[in-house]
């Protein structure tokens, strides 16, 4: 008899969640190797419960880290003495955190304190400037450093930790289990009967009609917050007067540097639908629908491509490189001129908008999770011998 490896998968906000849903739901399916615990900081609550919710996960340990307006001091003091009781607690074999978030980062740090091996699932990602995505690069940079796996989602993910010298035995690729979430989550919604339908798919329905082009939209990074969102709205605010076939529906942020010269530009207009942020299903729902895509989001850049959406990125910088190199996305930062400028040939120039969706997807094939569970089962056999 194998001995059973004792996994904890440590997860804080919405895009790991989304991210490690699939990567527990495979090592659920592999109870004869693995023991699991599910720990969630809560570092985001509401948005985090959404996706928990749906993806059916039941966290052992809530940490419930969450307060009102606290800083990212804060936030990291009080997850690096939750994570320390919870390593004390479970005592793992190996940790798996997900991405760049603060809760990845000290969760990471907190396990190399503790000697135990961490596990990195979507390692890799860079823009190499340390104030964009902020913290988020110098979180990812820094569990690197840590991590004993590198589950790189892309080759060019692999190529960025070799360069850094990164033990090339540690680094697997796997692709991107955002992919894994999205064709689970589509599954599940197109399943449903009618009457299990969420009540914001069924709103969402009355707004979303064939014969008008919707353009999605989503805007929440730090480094967004003052003039460039300001110009982006001024941006959709001129097209959607121009183009009165098409609906602009943009689920808002709730952070006040989003939601207030959001709901000022923007309020009122017709053809555009400000919504409070949705739960992960209506927004899947929502993505499928679009015509194309507007972003900041990193998650967003990696899940439209599998849905077959054009994206304009609306950041100076990404770290999904791939799809913009080919063709799929355009990163376009936050020049007015320059966003009204690429929503007008998307709108009007067909062979335009079908170029950008002839790609395979970059992001990943759909396995990423199964190939994270083989690569720690390998793993804990090559350790024992
Ligand atoms: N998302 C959602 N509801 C929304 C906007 C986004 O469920 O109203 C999902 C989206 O599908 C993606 C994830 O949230 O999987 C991205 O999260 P976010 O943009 O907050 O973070 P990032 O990916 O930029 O780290």
């Amino acid at each position: 008899m194998v001995k059973k490896i004792k996994i904890l998968v440590s997860f804080g906000t919405r895009p790991e969640g989304i991210k490690l849903a699939p990567v527990i739901k495979e090592i659920e399916k592999n109870k004869d190797y693995f023991i699991l615990s599910i720990c969630s900081t809560g570092q985001h609550r509401e948005m985090l419960a959404q996706v928990i919710d749906f993806f059916e996960i039941k966290p052992d340990i809530n940490l419930n880290l969450m307060t009102a307006n606290q800083t990212l001091s804060e936030i990291s003091s009080r997850i690096i003495q939750g994570m320390e009781d919870v390593f004390n607690q479970t005592s793992p074999d190996i940790v798996l955190v997900q991405g760049d978030t603060t809760t990845a980062f000290l969760t990471a740090f907190v396990a190399f304190y503790g000697k135990i091996r961490v596990g990195h699932v979507e390692a890799g990602l860079r823009t190499f400037n340390k104030h964009s995505p902020f913290p988020e690069e110098i979180n990812r940079q820094l569990i690197s450093k840590i991590a004993d796996l590198h589950f790189a989602p892309t080759e060019k993910a692999k190529e960025s930790l070799l360069n850094e010298g990164t033990d090339e035995n540690g680094i697997i690729l796997t692709g991107n289990t955002v992919v894994d979430a999205i064709l689970w989550g589509i599954d599940k919604i197109d399943k449903k009967p009618e009457k299990d339908k969420s009540e914001d798919i069924k709103l969402l329905e009355k707004i979303v009609s064939p014969d008008k082009k919707t353009i999605l939209v989503t805007m929440h990074r730090r480094e967004s917050f003052g003039e460039e969102i300001k110009n982006v709205c001024e941006a959709l605010k001129v097209t959607a007067s121009k183009y009165k076939n098409i609906n602009i529906i943009y689920p808002v942020h709730l952070n006040p540097n989003v939601s207030r010269p959001v709901h000022e530009i923007l309020g009122g207009i017709k053809n555009i639908k400000l919504f409070e942020p949705l739960g992960y299903e209506p927004f899947l729902w929502l993505m499928n629908k679009s015509y194309f895509i507007i972003t900041d989001s990193g998650g967003v850049q990696e899940e439209a491509p599998t849905l077959k959406k054009p994206v304009l990125v609306i950041r100076k910088f990404t770290e999904r490189s791939e799809s913009v190199e080919m063709g799929i996305s355009k990163l376009l930062g936050t020049d007015k001129e320059n966003i009204i400028k690429n929503m007008r040939l998307l709108l009007d120039n067909e062979s335009e908008y079908k170029k950008m969706i002839a790609y395979a997807n970059p992001y990943g094939d759909g396995k990423a999770s199964r190939r994270i569970c083989k690569a720690m089962k390998e793993y804990f056999k090559i350790c024992a011998e």
